[in-house]
């Protein structure tokens, strides 16, 4: 069924179809272009990333990540339950074994007091998820992480221009991947990032990403031919795709700034409402700036919560839950996991709801779920 009012629609800033046409005029549509360059630029003024390269999507800015560590058959990877499944798939495909580890009931972020009781000698990596673009305590993470000599890699897929004690997030971990898939903030379709914060993986970053070759150096005459020179893959976005993201970019302050106002509106809108029936709102600690990422509630049950899509659905309304608690799912308990190991996770995983939140939203459709919402009475 069509939805009225649905949960996401990809943003059409404007100028994206006539960077469209500059790219295919140009007659260069494959990767590393003009766009991608002005992307990787933009990427490394905005937050002084060492290097910021584009990749197809998030999933295999992980992957990237994954072949960078060289992991070991046994090595383990520490990741929350709750999150997508390529934080930790990236991982499982280098033979690598995912500890899970539960997330803190009030962020839904990773719960770092519990990693020092899943760290082993095997432990190679952390993988932060900043969830819905409010930051993990990276405070607690990172001191933790060097003294166990770990590699920490930000899946910061809903952060882009989230804050964290005055820091971007992206820029804590040796690593960080974005997404811009059209679901996130920033979009060109099917995209995504690798950010580098550790000089040292720059230069095999740009090898994996060129099928194992050292054709970026080449084309920067550092070297006079190029060459196979170790393992890689193809993660090269078309120009393509880079024009569309780059005008979304350009167009950065009016996206954060919309996303914002629609965010409290939700929050100013549906507080009084929360407290009266029991529900939680997002919470967004002092010291973390959220990148506006999305809206959710916790429910007080499975079984509100389904009440509660029912309704805003009779009203052509299309509100989702989301992350299924991955040490639950078939993969996770090959690994291992079982009820009750995560029960946070479990538990939130049942009782949170996402609310329709994309940057076109007007405020008039905006308001109208908001009234649904305070037309429910759970029967
Ligand atoms: C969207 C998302 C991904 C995957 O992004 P793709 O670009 O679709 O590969 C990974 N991790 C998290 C937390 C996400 O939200």
């Amino acid at each position: 069924m069509s939805y009225r009012i649905p949960f996401n629609k990809p943003a059409l800033i404007g100028p994206e179809l006539g960077y469209i046409a500059d790219s295919v005029r140009s007659g260069h549509i494959s990767g590393d272009g003009k766009y991608t360059k002005l992307c990787h630029q933009q990427l490394e003024t905005w937050f002084g990333v060492k290097k910021a390269l584009l990749t197809t999507n998030c999933t295999h800015a992980l992957e990237m990540s994954a072949i960078l560590l060289d992991l070991q058959p046994g090595d383990e990877v520490i990741v929350p339950s709750f999150t997508f499944v390529s934080t930790v798939n990236a991982f499982v495909l280098r033979g690598a074994k995912p500890v899970f580890a539960d997330i803190r009931p009030d962020t839904l972020n990773i719960d770092e007091t519990l990693l020092p009781g899943l760290i082993t000698e095997r432990t190679r990596a952390i993988v932060p998820v900043h969830y819905a673009g409010v930051g993990c305590v990276m405070d607690a993470i990172m001191p933790l992480a060097q003294r166990h000599n770990l590699t920490v890699i930000e899946d910061n897929a809903h952060g882009l221009f989230g804050r964290y004690n005055d820091q971007w997030l992206g820029t804590f971990g040796a690593l960080a991947t974005q997404s811009f898939h059209e679901t996130k903030n920033f979009s060109c379709g099917e995209g995504g990032a690798l950010l580098i914060n550790d000089e040292a993986l720059v230069e095999r970053a740009e090898i994996i990403r060129e099928k194992g070759t050292n054709r970026s150096r080449f084309f920067r005459g550092m070297v006079d031919k190029y060459t196979w020179v170790d393992v890689g893959s193809s993660y090269l976005p078309s120009e393509v795709l880079a024009a569309y993201l780059y005008a979304q970019f350009e167009a950065s302050e009016a996206i954060q700034n919309k996303r914002a106002q629609i965010w409290n509106r939700y929050q100013q809108h549906l507080s009084e409402w929360a407290q009266s029936h029991d529900v939680r709102l997002p919470t967004v600690p002092e010291n973390c700036e959220q990148a506006y990422h999305m809206f959710y509630m916790l429910l007080p049950s499975l079984e509100i919560r389904t009440q509660l899509i029912n309704h805003l659905k009779e009203r052509g309304i299309l509100a989702v839950f989301h992350y299924l608690p991955l040490h639950l799912s078939d993969m996770g308990q090959q690994f291992g996991g079982s009820p009750g190991d995560c029960p946070v996770t479990e538990e939130m995983s049942d009782r949170l709801l996402r609310l329709p939140f994309f940057y076109d939203l007007s405020e008039q459709d905006q308001m109208e779920v908001i009234h649904a919402l305070w037309s429910f009475e759970e029967g």
